[in-house]
């Protein structure tokens, strides 16, 4: 199966032997000495073979990979799949036999093992430095996997469950339009929602119902979205607002109209105030009322001393 055509017969069989073992080694999972063996026979098989140089190279770090997954570390922040992913611009698609993390052993392509190593990373970085591109791009690398499990998804942030490249991508999809909404929803909430919609749909899709419930949720209050009519400050979420009732004439929803101001701030008449308005009216009404309280609290003890005095008089 090996063309070694500068080595020796002696050579040869030794190559084959170590080759063996190191294949042994990762079948029983031990990922870091199966590492550390074909890295011997990359080395070994640089000046006689490039490509099986490469192959052998390519399983070396794959097993490192393996190898901190194996003992819970996470391959992001190692630098592990860094590592790993600078070998794909170096060498061709080359078929190589792989023993995956949970169980079992195959044939693989190198190019479907990158790819999938590849988007899970883009995704990750994507989602810590909040890049929508990176995301998206990572979406297009798990749509070459389509309908296909991927290997890593259970082990690795940030998907950490068994899915298949199109589901991993339409949850690319969703984490995309909440990066993009997320920017949004302060400065431009209606221009937000738009981004919300789109991810609840595709996270349905992903089967993530929990996640589907929170931006769902989110979205809705997103919606509740009003000005308050007191100090003019937009405010998200309906339990920051309250609506009071009041006076409002056409001349005053005219008047809003023409300075281009949020016209949901009334309806019939009734007016959105943000809590600490609302509060700082009601505290001051309280004051106000407990001022004519005490006035008449004191009205009513003269009177009764009045009385009092009038009935000793009879
Ligand atoms: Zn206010």
């Amino acid at each position: 199966m090996l063309r070694l055509g500068k080595m020796s017969q002696k050579e040869l069989r030794k190559f084959s032997e170590e080759l063996e073992d190191a294949e042994n080694t990762a079948r029983i999972r031990l990922f870091g000495k199966a590492a550390r063996k074909y890295r011997k026979l990359a080395n070994w098989a640089k000046a006689v073979k490039p490509d099986l140089h490469f192959g052998m190279k390519f399983l070396a770090h794959l097993y490192d990979i393996n190898d901190t997954i194996v003992s819970q570390r996470d391959p992001h922040r190692t630098g592990v799949v860094r590592e790993f992913l600078k070998l794909r611009g170096e060498m061709e698609e080359v078929e190589v036999t792989v023993s995956l993390l949970g169980s079992g052993f195959g044939v693989f392509t190198t190019t479907r093992i990158f790819n999938e190593i590849y988007a899970i990373h883009l995704m990750y970085e994507g989602m810590e430095s909040k890049s929508a591109k990176m995301v998206r791009d990572a979406a297009e690398l798990f749509l070459t996997i389509s309908d296909e499990f991927l290997f890593y998804s259970r082990y690795m942030k940030p998907l950490k469950r068994r899915v298949t490249g199109t589901r991993a991508a339409l949850e690319c999809e969703a984490r995309a339009q909440i990066i993009e909404g997320t920017k949004l929803a302060d400065p431009n909430p209606s221009g937000a929602i738009p981004h919300f919609m789109i991810a609840v749909r595709a996270l349905r899709a992903a089967r993530l119902f929990d996640d589907e419930v929170v931006y769902r949720r989110m979205l809705m209050g997103l919606r509740a979205i009003r000005t308050c009519w007191f100090c003019g400050r937009r405010i998200q979420g309906s339990s920051h607002l309250v609506w009071m009732e009041s006076e409002v004439s056409e001349y005053f929803v005219n008047l809003l109209r023409e300075n281009n101001e949020d016209l949901r701030m009334v309806h019939e008449n009734k007016i959105t105030a943000c809590i600490p308005c609302f509060k700082a009216i009601n505290k001051e009404a309280d004051r106000i009322a407990n001022i004519y309280y005490a006035r008449l609290q004191e009205e009513i003890n003269e009177l009764r001393r009045i009385i009092a005095s009038l009935a000793r008089r009879t």
